[in-house]
């Protein structure tokens, strides 16, 4: 369960529309990453047999800003698997590809509330994929990145998530190779989706441009990037190349918002207030739109697979940097006895 105590004693500052300096902000940084730095809860992923093996002492952090301000602390440059966290930018090529409309009719933008690789959930709507971060509308989405064959399709999505990083991002083959070596749910979940007519093309080719796509090889500076190009209007604040439009970015961070951090997506929005995607390699991206990201990596995870000590630094970024979407206090202007409170 996410624990609030983890940053309650830091004053909740209200969302201004701007970062502060870029000397605060590195220092706020820091801070996230020594508090948070002895936290031992939560177990490594072991379901794709490599990831056990990973240090779970690795701890990075970084915060991009619109911008162009860069704060890296711990380990931010350490590479590990994007996993999960590329189906928020693989379904953001797609609605960039095929417009909002579309991919709504495709995919649908509604929580499971059943866990990321149910099949049940695809059963339950009668194959309709319903929340694009679970496995089955994930699979579903990387069915219709454009290409003649699926290592075109392939290549497509490493591009797109490689101008998102503002650089080219490659395979981990190892971890590939782990997972495609064990994978028989997804490939189950792509066999249905077939039966069902909601996937062209071949079930396992699909699959498997799935699995590379969770495999491809990134860090927390770069998770930072890319969530700064959602936050930044769809332009990637550090090359200054456009990705996606405005619109992208809005229904994507829309979606995420509620769907993000697996079943525990609502918990996160009511304690942290932005949009965000989590992992099972222990990465973790934060959007605030308009301001910047925020990325952690910490391999130890929750219950629901989201790593600990990323969700706790994020959350302290969140409440110290004034980034909750929900976070007001009066207009003085209209009441001038009231002053900001501090948050319980
Ligand atoms: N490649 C993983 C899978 O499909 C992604 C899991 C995740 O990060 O949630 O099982």
């Amino acid at each position: 369960m996410l624990d609030p105590v983890a940053w309650r004693d830091v004053r909740q500052e209200v969302s201004t529309g701007t970062l502060p300096g870029w000397d605060r902000v590195e220092e706020i940084v820091r801070d996230a990453h020594s508090r948070y730095s002895e936290e031992r809860g939560g177990r490594v992923a072991d379901y794709i047999p490599v990831l056990a093996e990973v240090d779970p002492e690795l701890f990075g952090l970084a915060v991009i800003e619109v911008g162009g301000g860069l704060h890296d602390a711990g380990d931010a440059l350490h590479p590990f698997s994007i996993q999960s966290i590329s189906k928020m930018f693989v379904y953001a090529l797609a609605i960039q590809e095929y417009g909002h409309e579309r991919v709504r009719q495709i995919v649908g933008v509604n929580n499971t509330g059943l866990a990321f690789n149910s099949v049940m959930a695809l059963e339950l709507n009668s194959g309709h994929p319903m929340n694009p971060m679970v496995n089955a509308v994930a699979i579903a989405t990387t069915a219709l990145m454009p290409g003649a064959t699926a290592v075109e399709q392939w290549e497509r999505v490493r591009e797109g998530l490689s101008a998102f990083a503002g650089r080219p991002l490659s395979l981990d083959g190892v971890v590939y190779a782990s997972e495609a070596e064990t994978n028989d749910r997804n490939r189950a979940i792509g066999r249905l989706l077939r039966s069902y007519d909601r996937l062209a093309g071949d079930p396992d080719e699909v699959v498997d441009v799935y699995t590379r796509q969770c495999a491809l090889s990134v860090t927390a500076h770069d998770l930072a990037v890319m969530g700064a190009t959602l936050a930044d209007g769809g332009v990637n604040p550090v090359t200054g190349e456009r990705v996606v439009s405005e619109e992208v970015c809005r229904d994507t961070l829309s979606v995420v918002a509620s769907t993000g951090l697996y079943e525990r997506s609502g918990d996160w929005l009511f304690e942290i207030g932005l949009p965000a995607k989590s992992g099972v390699a222990g990465g973790i991206v934060a959007v605030a739109p308009g301001k910047g990201a925020a990325a952690g990596f910490s391999p130890r995870l929750d219950e629901a697979g989201n790593s600990v000590r990323s969700q706790m630094a994020i959350g302290y970024l969140s409440r110290a940097l004034g980034l909750n979407l929900f976070a007001s206090a009066p207009a003085r202007s209209h009441h001038p006895e009231s002053v900001p409170s501090s948050a319980p």
